[in-house]
């Protein structure tokens, strides 16, 4: 399925990308009869097996669906590296509308082709996908986490992101104010999906002043009217006086445009590649004096607790692990300040090193 009939669909997108990505491999997995149109990228396995969610997305073409796939996969490499899992990274993307075009053939149709990977990826859910259709998954493949509990599996991975994010955002705020209570701070949730809405939660119970904001209008309610915040508007996020600035919807809402309109202090949230450009984003943030915790960093708690499903599944361990993200976030800051280094750069290259004397 990997060979020359996906062609037409996927064009010739990865021969280019490859190369300056680094990919240890690529699959194109195309099934007619299921619909289903899916890339699976893994980036490195030399910490361990590749791990990452499966992401079901509307992605206009197979192009965009493709550069999202290598993007994520490599941040997961860097994410497993420094919180000091044994995992490699991969990621996953389903090309077609969640909402409308999930089936339980289309899921067991991707495990098998998770399958013929042979454990050199493993799966998880992501945005547009769910505890349930990892129940398919598991129906064919023996390579999937996120099981729901009753199933055996460590579940929804989200409100370990979420703790993370909270204790990355303490580390920062300590950092920033001198220390680490987030209580009366004014923080933006932009995205109140599995995450976002877990955030806001630990959020509320620290008396901070929160603001959320998503597309979708019926969750936009159901928070404020739960945790009792107020909202804003899509655009209006980038305009308004806040401390905090929390991104936990899709990538690259921290860009040209956003920097020269974002008024506050730090910017953590659980988002997946925040940055547009890494290598010029990263700096532009410090530059102008905002405090950034690194997303592969601060969101890695639904790693951490995808891989002690892999290992076996420890509560107290995956606790410990994301409680320990607040620390591990603030030396990275600290390294930062002091080598005058954008803080995602300083991040990649600890978890580069880790991989380096691993391969060595
Ligand atoms: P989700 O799909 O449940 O939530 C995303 C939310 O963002 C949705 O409510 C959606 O309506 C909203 N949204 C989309 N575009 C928006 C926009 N332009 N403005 C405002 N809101 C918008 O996904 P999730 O699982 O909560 O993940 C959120 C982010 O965190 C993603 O980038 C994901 O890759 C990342 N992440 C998630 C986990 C996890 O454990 N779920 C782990 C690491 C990273």
């Amino acid at each position: 399925m990997r060979e020359e009939k996906n062609r037409s669909f996927f064009e010739n997108s990865i021969i280019n990308k490859m190369p300056e990505n680094e990919h240890e491999e690529v699959v194109f997995c195309e099934d007619n009869q299921t619909g289903l149109k899916a890339i699976i990228a893994v980036h490195n396995t030399v910490l361990g097996p590749s791990l990452g969610g499966v992401r079901m997305w509307h992605y206009k073409n197979g192009l965009e669906g493709t550069r999202d796939a290598l993007k994520l996969s490599k941040a997961m490499t860097y994410k497993a590296s420094i919180a000091g899992l044994n995992l490699g990274g991969g990621k996953a993307v389903i090309i077609d509308n969640s909402i409308k075009n999930k089936s339980p053939e289309l899921f067991r149709r991707f495990g098998q082709f998770i399958e013929s990977l042979n454990g050199k990826y493993i799966t998880a859910k992501d945005v547009g996908t769910s505890s349930n259709d990892m129940k398919y998954i598991k129906m064919e493949t023996n390579h999937v986490t996120c099981l729901p509990e009753s199933s055996g599996g460590g579940g929804d991975p989200s409100s370990k992101t979420a703790h993370g994010v909270y204790m990355g955002m303490k580390a920062c705020a300590k950092l920033c104010y001198g220390k680490n209570s987030l209580e009366n701070k004014v923080i933006v949730v932009q995205g109140v999906g599995y995450v976002g809405m877990h955030l806001v939660e630990w959020l509320v119970k620290e008396n901070a002043k929160v603001f959320i904001s998503d597309i979708d209008e019926e969750k936009v309610k159901e928070v404020v009217k739960k945790y009792n915040v107020k909202s804003v508007g899509l655009d209006e996020v980038y305009d308004t006086e806040m401390d905090i600035y929390s991104p936990c919807a899709l990538g690259a809402t921290v860009n040209d445009n956003t920097l020269s309109r974002l008024k506050c202090s730090i910017i953590a949230g659980g988002a997946n590649n925040q940055l547009a450009e890494e290598n010029v984003h990263g700096r532009m943030v410090m530059e102008k004096g905002i405090i950034y915790a690194p997303d592969f960093v601060i969101n890695a708690g639904g790693l951490i607790n995808c891989y002690s499903e892999v290992i076996g599944y420890n509560r107290e361990y995956v606790h410990d692990k994301v409680e320990n993200i607040h620390n591990t976030i603030l030396d990275i800051l600290k390294k930062s300040k002091k080598e005058n280094s954008p803080a995602n750069l300083v991040a990649k290259k600890i978890a580069k090193k880790r991989i380096e004397e691993a391969r060595k």
